[in-house]
C-alpha cells in the first residue's frame, strides 16, 4: 500500500495545473492526486496533461485527500467551503488556500471550524515553475504537514513561511505583485534601448536576459545586492552614471512609496 499522501485540487485552472505540473516534475505521483471542478475543458485538459483523477464532484474529491488544496476565485470560494464542509469535518485533511485576501479564519468557518489550514500566496512566476511563495500556517497544523505543503509549492519555485498572517500583505506587496514591478522596469529598458537604435526584439531579449542574469548572480552569491551593484560600478564608469540618476530622481523612495500602495491596498481588499 502507498504511504504517500493524497492530494486533491478543487478547482483545475491555471494555478492547479502549474502545481500539480511541478508535483510531477519533483516525484510526485499521479495515482495520489484528484482534481475536481465543473466538467469544462479545465478540467478535461488536466486529467489528458497528467493522469491524474478527476471528478465533477468536490466532495468526493475532497473525501480522498489527506491534503486539499482550494485553488478556485475567491468569489466562489464561501459557496465551494460550505458543500465540503460536512465531509472534511469528518476526515480532517489539511486545507490549503491560494485565494488571494481570504483570511484563515474566514475559511476555517466556512469550512465548520477547528481544521488545520494554510494560506499561500503564490505569484504568477509560478506558472513556469519559478514562483515566490509565502505561506501561513493556523496553530492545528502540524510540523509534518508543513513539511508536506513546503514540498508541494517549492516544486515551483520558493516556498518560505511567515509567522503572522497580516505578513501575508507585505509578501503580496512584495513577491505578489512584484512580477509587475520587473515587467515595468524591463519595458521602460526596451524603450530606452529602442529610442537609442536597437530592433525592438533585441532591446527586449537583452533586457530579460539582463534581468535573469542579474537575479541568478544576487541568488547565488554570498554578497549582497548593494555590494554586487557597487561591483559593476567603477568609478567615473557608465553604471556609475546611470545609478547616480536612479538615485538622484529618487527611484529607492519611489520603490518605497509603491510598495507602501500596495501593501496598504492588500489590508483594505482583506
Ligand atoms: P482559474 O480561473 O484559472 O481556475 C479556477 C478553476 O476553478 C477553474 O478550473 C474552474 O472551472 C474552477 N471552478 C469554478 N467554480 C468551481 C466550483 N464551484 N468548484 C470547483 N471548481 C470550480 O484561476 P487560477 O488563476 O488558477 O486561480 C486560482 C486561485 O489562485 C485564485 O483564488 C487566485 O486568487 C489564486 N492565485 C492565482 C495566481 C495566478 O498566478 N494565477 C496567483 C496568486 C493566487
Amino acid at each position: 500500500m502507498s504511504t504517500s499522501p493524497t492530494i486533491s485540487f478543487i478547482g483545475a485552472g491555471n494555478m492547479a495545473s502549474a502545481i500539480i505540473g511541478g508535483m510531477l516534475d519533483s516525484g510526485f505521483q499521479a495515482a495520489n492526486i484528484w482534481v475536481s471542478a465543473p466538467d469544462d475543458n479545465h478540467l478535461q485538459s488536466i486529467r489528458k496533461q497528467f493522469g491524474v483523477s478527476v471528478t465533477t464532484d468536490n466532495r468526493y474529491c475532497a473525501e480522498q485527500a489527506d491534503m486539499v488544496i482550494l485553488a478556485v476565485k475567491p468569489q466562489v470560494m464561501a459557496d465551494v467551503c460550505q458543500d465540503i464542509a460536512p465531509v472534511v469535518q469528518n476526515t480532517r485533511p489539511l486545507m490549503v488556500s491560494i485565494a488571494a485576501g481570504l483570511e484563515a479564519a474566514t475559511l476555517d468557518e466556512w469550512l465548520g471550524g477547528g481544521l488545520p489550514l494554510v494560506r499561500v500566496m503564490p505569484n504568477t512566476p509560478s506558472l513556469v515553475g519559478k514562483g515566490a511563495a509565502g505561506l501561513y500556517a493556523n496553530d492545528q497544523v502540524k510540523d509534518r504537514q508543513k513539511a508536506m505543503v513546503e514540498s508541494v509549492f517549492s516544486s515551483i519555485g520558493s516556498a518560505l513561511w511567515v509567522e503572522e498572517e497580516s505578513l501575508l500583505h507585505a509578501v503580496t506587496a512584495l513577491s505578489g505583485s512584484g512580477p509587475a514591478y520587473f515587467f515595468l522596469m524591463l519595458e521602460a529598458l526596451e524603450e530606452a534601448a529602442t529610442d537609442a537604435g536597437i530592433a525592438s526584439e533585441t532591446a527586449r531579449a537583452l533586457a530579460i536576459q539582463t534581468m535573469a542574469g542579474a537575479a541568478e548572480m544576487a541568488g547565488r552569491s554570498e554578497h549582497d545586492p548593494g555590494q554586487l551593484k557597487r561591483n559593476v560600478m567603477s568609478p567615473g564608469g557608465t553604471t556609475e552614471q546611470a545609478i547616480r540618476t536612479f538615485e538622484e530622481g529618487g527611484l529607492r523612495d519611489l520603490v518605497k512609496k509603491a510598495y507602501a500602495a500596495a501593501y496598504q491596498r492588500s489590508g483594505e481588499m482583506s
